[in-house]
């Protein structure tokens, strides 16, 4: 997915390498893709045209900024957009009089009681005195299910089989005050539908406990039936938050973006596996990475911006107008390419032409280049570094032998600053406009 979006949009913007602005054709062309994207991830088709809409507005005339290619700026304001659709992480409403009532409602299979058992752990690894329900007597395995997850994750669970489900919360939470608990996370009962006996079974509830928090478990691989689901448990009862599951899976999410949207509940966990500790507190910014398909290129975009808007840039920037580019600025830069992560992901990121030169280069064999340069750089004197002119043959041979290399590997270090200087009074005839040569 990451691979089709980024490239598609590459494919759009090749005719249009850096013009400045990014044009309405551009955008709509651009935007022609996310819109494919986001429906092929279940966006429901209402949401993705409110969505591109406001993308669009913000993208058309937008500055093409000096550290992207048009695509990844396209791509940068998308995510931007969709971290707003998602909105702000909410936490849990912990406060009111002990126990603080969690309520889980959801249909059956959506993962409610595994997530019961996940949140009992995390809730527990954060000092809470938790106690866990099993209110969902139609379903004695449910029950049992529930018994032997709180048994796995240390928290004991509170069962009564003669009990109806509002009943049974009811007695929980006296003895949740009985016994000194902070929390109880209600397991409620999940029917393969939403029926009326349902619906008033849990509002019989809400009326016995009064939650904190009702929380709607929601499977992300059933996609747009997720809103229709998440309407109708919003229409019965106070929903605060959602927490989407099966998350690992192969459903990107899409539907979040959809509950989210149209309902205004907000996501509060995801759930990420079968395992009783795969529960993610919700983060937009990773969500909507994930969403879109693009994994980390989010991040190694907002590191190229970084990298490139480093103080240091700008003071060697100073000194590259003036005519200087020192191997000191030189081993600088280096060592910028180094703090944006890995070689291999750099090259991914790398826009245009030159990210086909790099990719024909070996990440390893760049690595062991960048050590190696900078082994050479940090042998040598201060007064080198800064006139690497005096740099004569027995010079060379020291630097040589003090940093374990061959002559030949200082030379082609000399012979790649070179061309780097040479590079930077380019750019300093052009006033940085030659940047997108380079780029291009
Ligand atoms: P309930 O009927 O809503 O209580 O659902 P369960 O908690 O019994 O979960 C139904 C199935 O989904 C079980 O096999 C769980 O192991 C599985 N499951 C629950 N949450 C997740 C998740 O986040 N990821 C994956 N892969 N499976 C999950």
């Amino acid at each position: 997915m990451f691979e089709s979006l980024t490239d598609r949009l590459n494919q759009v913007f090749t005719q249009l390498r850096r013009r400045g602005k990014l044009s309405e054709a551009d955008v709509d062309a651009a935007l022609r893709e996310v819109r494919l994207a986001l429906l092929d991830a279940d966006v429901h088709y209402s949401v993705v045209k409110k969505f591109t809409a406001g993308v669009r507005e913000r993208a058309v005339g937008a500055e093409v900024s000096r550290a992207l290619n048009p695509a990844q700026q396209v791509i940068k304001i998308v995510h931007e957009e969709l971290i707003s659709t998602l909105g702000e992480p909410e936490r849990l409403n912990l406060t009111g009089e002990k126990p603080r009532v969690i309520m889980l409602v959801g249909l059956q299979g959506s993962g409610k009681t595994t997530a019961a058992a996940k949140l009992a752990r995390l809730l527990r690894s954060q000092g809470e005195r938790v106690l866990l329900a099993a209110a969902d007597p139609y379903r004695p395995a449910a029950v049992q299910q529930l018994v032997t997850l709180g048994g796995t994750v240390g928290v004991e669970v509170f069962t009564d089989s003669r009990l109806n489900p509002p009943e049974l919360v009811q007695k929980a939470y006296e003895q949740g005050i009985k016994g000194g608990y902070s929390i109880l996370i209600a397991d409620t009962a999940g029917r393969s539908q939403m029926d009326d006996t349902l619906m008033d079974e849990l509002k019989a509830i809400t009326r016995k406990v009064k939650p904190a928090d009702i929380l709607l478990v929601v499977d992300s691989m059933v996609g747009q039936e997720a809103l229709h689901i998440a309407e109708g448990f919003r229409d019965t009862v106070t929903l605060t938050g959602l927490i989407l599951t099966k998350m690992d899976g192969d459903a990107r999410g899409g539907a979040a973006i959809s509950i989210r949207s149209v309902t205004g509940v907000p996501i509060k966990f995801l759930g990420v596996g079968e395992g009783i500790d795969a529960l993610e507190v919700y983060d937009p910014r990773r969500l909507a990475s994930r969403i879109l398909g693009m994994g980390d290129v989010i991040g190694l975009i907002e590191k190229a911006e970084a990298a490139f808007d480093l103080e240091g840039t700008q003071n060697q920037a100073a000194r590259m107008m003036s005519g200087k580019f020192s191997l000191e600025d030189f081993a600088a830069q280096m060592k910028q390419i180094r703090k944006m992560g890995p070689i291999s992901q750099i090259f991914d990121m790398l826009p245009g032409n030159l990210g086909k030169v790099a990719q024909q280069v070996s990440p390893q064999d760049a690595e062991k280049q960048l050590k190696l340069t900078e082994a050479i750089i940090s042998s040598m004197t201060r007064e080198e570094r800064r006139e690497p002119d005096i740099l004569n043959a027995s010079r060379r041979r020291r630097i040589a032998r003090g940093s374990g290399v061959d002559v030949q590997d200082v030379n082609r270090v000399m012979k790649n600053f070179r061309e780097a200087q040479k590079l930077m009074k380019t750019l300093q005839k052009t006033g940085g406009r030659g940047l997108p040569k380079i780029f291009g």
